[in-house]
């Protein structure tokens, strides 16, 4: 029989399949089958290559090489379906969708999985059957150090234990171990260890809550055993989490399991945390931030059988996890769930195939859908589901919007309208906490006028201009027109022309400067390099009550802090003028969900927008928290400029060493649609 397989590879040459021939000893269906990874020798190449099995034939038109070597099932045939879909949908090689199939660190270096291993040790059998009395009387089994008698002692209660765990609890160095192996009384042995991320996590365990009626109506919503696709359009706060949770039960009831995806969960450790503390060990968690032996340990585990649950970032839809019964997609609206690198994949698309196989559901959930996913609702592909309310009686949070050109008229140049300096000031004296966020989206990229808040737009596209430092010009992203830098506002004629970003740095020494007796937290990308620095960052504003914790992005997601009454946005803008179509959904996207983090306990909350387009639609829509009404707008703009949904955007780039070859090539590829 002839094995056919892919050649690991990226380069586009390779992408076809080769053929070699099985070796002796194998079966298909039983050692070998689709799936198997396996080293090859090909053409001339010195080392050998990693493969994958995708088929077999009878025979082959080619003379062909027999197979190096045999390892591991990598995927199944379900899954090989869903990679020849991908590779097709998203124009890449068959062996690059196939790389996120297999264990994570392992798709270039087969032959050094990394596992660790642990010593162990256990008394001999031939030592048990002389105890048994099934053997004569060996002179070397005669016991007389107490020491000795102690650790065999504990090994018949306990039979099998890591050696470091036995000389902790009997109290007895390595040598005893070793002279009671020469004696073939035990014996050690290798032990795989799977490294546990949680191991140092104290999580108290929950039952579930009592439903809202309306959480109760979205439930009975969800059929499971079926594929359709639901979209959870639910205010912050309204207890979706708690929908996901319950719904999730009655698919592991149902002996099915589930795959939950949140944005870059490596932020959000509090959701993660909610899964563990209701379903314990059986959930895996799959993000970036663990180590890469964690990651392969998860994965095994999930390969097992063992977890039922899989929560992570867009690649966790490719965990080795059986019998899907349902895919949950957390804020669906997340830009991480369209992946950036080969293959470009959007995981919500891929979702959606993996449950028509399975016949289960896809949960898509958000307090602010993308535009794209609700039209869809409103078109009838999806079944839209709502919770339009709050669980906590006091409801939304007050959102008062300050006009800094106002400020600005009045003398205040700081960061800090004198209404959200006052506010802050409240909240520290009710010993309530606070959380500024700064929109740092197209950091210094871009110029506005600081008294009529004009932006430099493309009058073609209607988007704002970059600004290119090395150039000195403006660009704008979209159709690559140029314009030159401005000094003087073109509208207004004033010369207070700003580049827009301040960082957090700066306003944590201004915060200081103001408060000198709050504590404050800075959560940016350069305090949260480290391994589980979100975590400990979130942790300590909780628990220790920090009064203000200051940050990028990274702090409007997720979190679900009972103390929190006031949330301050300090310059809404910068996420206006980002250069791309999106950039209202964007703005409303990220205002309403910054501000859904106040007042999420028992106490009402308040949250201060402070911006230079007070008018902006969508800043106004934020404001009301309604996004029915920003889409209403929102589509019809849409609409009007031909911009998704109702157009498809595809970006392809084109490089060649020379410019002549892109060129013509660009060409050929234009002329051909
Ligand atoms: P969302 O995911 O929509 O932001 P959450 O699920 O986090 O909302 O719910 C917000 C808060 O309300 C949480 O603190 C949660 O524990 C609580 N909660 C959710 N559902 C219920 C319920 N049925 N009864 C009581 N409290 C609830
Ligand atoms: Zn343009
Ligand atoms: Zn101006």
């Amino acid at each position: 029989m002839i094995a056919q397989v892919i050649v690991n590879s990226s380069a586009q040459e390779l992408n076809r399949i080769f053929d070699y021939k099985i070796p002796e000893g194998y079966t298909i269906g039983e050692n070998i089958d689709i799936g198997y990874r396996v080293l090859v020798s090909f053409a001339n190449y010195k080392s050998l290559e990693i493969g994958y099995i995708i088929g077999f034939k009878e025979t082959s038109a080619f003379k062909c090489k027999t197979i190096s070597k045999v390892c591991d099932r990598a995927f199944d045939e379900k899954k090989f379906e869903l990679a020849k879909l991908m590779a097709r949908r998203y124009f890449c090689n068959l062996s690059d969708v196939l790389r996120l199939l297999v264990p994570p660190g392992t798709s270039n270096k087969i032959d050094k999985i990394n596992i660790k291993y642990e010593r162990w040790v256990r008394l001999t059998k031939k030592y048990l059957d002389y105890l048994q009395g099934h053997v004569e009387e060996i002179k070397n089994y005669k016991i007389r150090s107490q020491k000795h008698q102690k650790v065999i002692d504990f090994l018949l209660d306990n039979k099998e234990i890591p050696i470091a765990v036995l000389t902790d609890f009997v109290d007895v160095g390595a040598p005893v171990i070793k002279a009671l192996e020469n004696k073939e009384i035990c014996e050690s042995f290798k032990m795989e260890v799977l490294r546990n991320p949680f191991l140092n996590k104290i999580v108290k365990r929950t039952s579930k809550l009592e439903l809202t009626k309306e959480q109760e109506n979205v439930m009975n919503q969800v059929e499971i055993g079926k594929y359709c696709e639901y979209l959870l359009y639910g205010v912050t706060g309204s207890g979706k989490t708690e929908v996901y949770l319950q719904i999730i039960e009655k698919v592991l009831d149902s002996g099915k399991n589930a795959i939950v995806l949140v944005p870059e969960i490596s932020l959000t450790p509090q959701i993660t945390d909610r899964f563990l503390a209701r379903f314990g060990r059986v959930i895996a968690i799959l993000h970036s931030k663990l180590s890469p032996g964690e990651r392969y340990d998860e994965w095994r585990r999930i390969q097992s059988g063992e977890v039922r649950i899989v929560v992570g970032a867009r690649s966790a839809l490719f965990a080795p996890i059986k019998d899907v019964g349902i895919i949950i997609i957390d804020e669906e609206h997340d830009s991480s769930y369209k992946s950036e690198t080969t293959p470009k994949y959007d995981a919500r698309d891929v979702a959606r195939e993996i449950v028509k196989k399975e016949n289960a559901p896809l949960v898509l959930g958000s307090a602010t859908p993308d535009i794209k996913s609700f039209y869809r609702a409103k078109q009838g592909e999806i079944k839209l589901l709502e919770l339009p309310n709050r669980i906590s009686s006091q409801g939304m949070p007050d959102v008062k919007i300050i006009d800094l050109r106002e400020e600005l008229a009045s003398g205040n140049k700081s960061m800090f309208s004198r209404f959200l300096y006052d506010e802050i000031k409240k909240n520290l004296e009710n010993k309530e906490q606070t959380i500024l966020f700064l929109n740092r989206r197209g950091y210094s990229t871009f110029i506005m006028c600081r008294d009529c808040g004009y932006v430099v737009k493309c009058e073609k596209c209607d988007v704002a201009m970059t600004y290119h430092l090395t150039k000195n010009k403006l660009l704008c992203h979209y159709c690559g027109a140029e314009k030159q830098n401005v000094s003087i506002c073109p509208e207004c004629g004033s010369q207070n022309i700003r580049y827009f970003g301040t960082g957090t740095q700066k306003i944590e020494a201004q915060i200081n400067k103001m408060f000198p007796d709050a504590s404050v937290i800075r959560m940016d990308i350069d305090t949260t390099q480290k391994k589980n620095a979100h975590e400990i960052i979130l942790n300590k504003f909780r628990d220790e009550k920090i009064d203000i914790l200051l940050g990028t992005q990274m702090i409007t997601k997720g979190h679900d802090f009972s103390n929190v009454t006031l949330v301050g946005v300090l310059a809404a803008d910068s996420s206006l003028n980002i250069g791309d179509y999106r950039a209202s959904e964007r703005t409303f996207q990220l205002l309403t969900q910054v501000c859904g983090r106040s007042g999420r306990g028992d106490k009402k909350g308040r949250a201060v927008i402070q911006t230079y387009l007070p008018d902006d639609f969508s800043i106004q829509m934020a404001k009301e928290s309604n996004y029915l009404r920003f889409y209403e707008n929102e589509i019809k703009v849409r609409e009007k400029l031909n911009y998704p949904p109702f157009c498809d955007i595809m970006v392809a780039v084109i490089s060649r060493g020379k410019w002549a070859k892109s060129s013509r090539r660009c060409k050929a590829i234009f002329q051909n649609f």
